[in-house]
């Protein structure tokens, strides 16, 4: 099967530049000896977790389910690494997450002082270590484009602040995690690791690791890879600690598509594409960020000759992709390819006014395409009473 004969909607799993990927990743395992995990709330097509376990070093988790399923399907059967954060925990998750998780990391002197001495307990009494750690603030805005993605924004509830510290909190623990980027390069990871030096330094050279959290936007074209990598190995000669990355986006960036059918075309003012899929269903990233998908074989709006507005088949006026052109008229019937789909797709979508969910299909780098998963009827009824 290939693409342009799979259902749709669905979304493709492009296994080829996924492994392309995953090689960047793992030359920056190698170059470092840092550990890298795939953020699952990114990416948790676990389908793929097999060829992504060939790779880099594990999972991190959200809260307890996705903490299972990166322990079931990669942590377990290939022997990697399951970590795990939450804002907060509840006390019921605390059982499984100290058995399953290799480590955990608190959001809260509070949840740290709460939690923590039961979690060693219980990893004890089941043979298993565990490392606890906690999320700090490094109190420094690197990001201006996506403020509601700015865990250092005043009022964060993100991370414990340097005068929230003391050398009994740093007893407790083993590491400090911090995540403060979102789709940025090398240079604003500097930028914070001088903040984090600075309130922390003192800290870490009795820890043994550092998380440095996602949002570094490693597979991108224009990353600077030299200077991470100059960055981690500073850190892992001065603190001499362990360094982990946890990237969701750079796992699987532009790995993705999803394929679509035009359902019906109308016209108000601007010419508008009815589609099978919905941003708000599908793709709410393109409303929630906000962004504009890259579009295969497309331009922006009035660039190319025929221009259209991409628009869902959902009630809500505001479910529209965007604007593109296109060389060509465009059809009822005819396909288009959403691209760079795989991330924050999947594990966000929903079956509002009842739109199907779209089937998931792997690509191999021939071209080949499998069906891992088809979505119906139940799948929407199996959510509501
Ligand atoms: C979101 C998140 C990540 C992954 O971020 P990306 O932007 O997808 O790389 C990693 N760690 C934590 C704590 C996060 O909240």
């Amino acid at each position: 099967m290939r693409i342009n004969e799979i259902p749709t909607p669905s979304y493709v799993i492009d296994e080829g530049k996924l492994e392309d990927n995953l090689k960047i990743l793992k030359d920056v395992e190698t170059r470092t000896g840092a550990k890298i995990l795939l953020a699952q709330k990114c990416f948790s097509t676990f389908s793929e977790y097999p060829l992504i376990a060939k790779y880099i070093s594990g999972t991190t988790a959200s809260g307890i389910y996705e903490a299972r399923l990166g322990y079931e399907k990669m942590g377990k059967p290939y022997n990697k690494e399951t970590h795990v954060f939450a804002p907060a925990f509840k006390d019921e998750d605390i059982e499984t997450l100290s058995v399953i998780c290799d480590h955990i990391v608190f959001n809260s002197v509070s949840q740290l002082k709460k939690h923590a001495k039961r979690v060693r307990k219980i990893a004890e009494e089941n043979n298993h270590e565990i490392s606890i750690g906690l999320r700090v603030n490094p109190e420094k805005s690197t990001q201006k484009d996506h403020a509601i993605y700015d865990p250092c924004a005043e009022g964060s509830r993100m991370g414990v602040r340097e005068c929230d510290l003391d050398d009994d909190v740093i007893s407790m623990i083993d590491g400090i995690h911090f995540h403060t980027l979102c789709e940025q390069n090398s240079d604003d990871l500097e930028t914070t690791l001088v903040s984090v030096e600075e309130k922390f330094g003192k800290y870490l050279h009795n820890l043994k690791w550092l998380n440095m959290g996602g949002g570094h936007h490693i597979t991108r074209d224009d990353y600077d890879v030299e200077r991470l990598i100059r960055l981690i190995n500073h850190i892992k000669t001065t603190y001499d600690v362990q360094v982990y990355l946890e990237p969701g986006e750079a796992v699987a960036l532009n790995a993705g598509y999803n394929v679509t059918t035009v359902l019906d075309k109308v016209k108000n003012g601007i010419e508008i594409l009815i589609l099978d899929t919905s941003a708000a269903c599908h793709m709410p990233d393109v409303i929630e960020m906000p962004y504009r998908p890259p579009l295969k074989d497309s331009g922006e709006a009035y660039e190319k000759k025929y221009t259209y507005r991409l628009a869902g088949n959902t009630c809500l006026a505001g479910d529209v992709i965007g604007d593109y052109s296109f060389d060509q008229e465009i059809n009822v019937g005819d396909r288009l390819i959403f691209e760079d789909m795989a991330i924050y797709s999947m594990v966000k979508n929903n079956t509002f006014n009842g739109i199907p969910l779209p089937g998931i299909v792997a690509m191999n780098r021939d071209g080949e395409c499998r069906t891992i998963k088809i979505f119906g009827y139940e799948d929407f009824e199996m959510r509501l009473s």
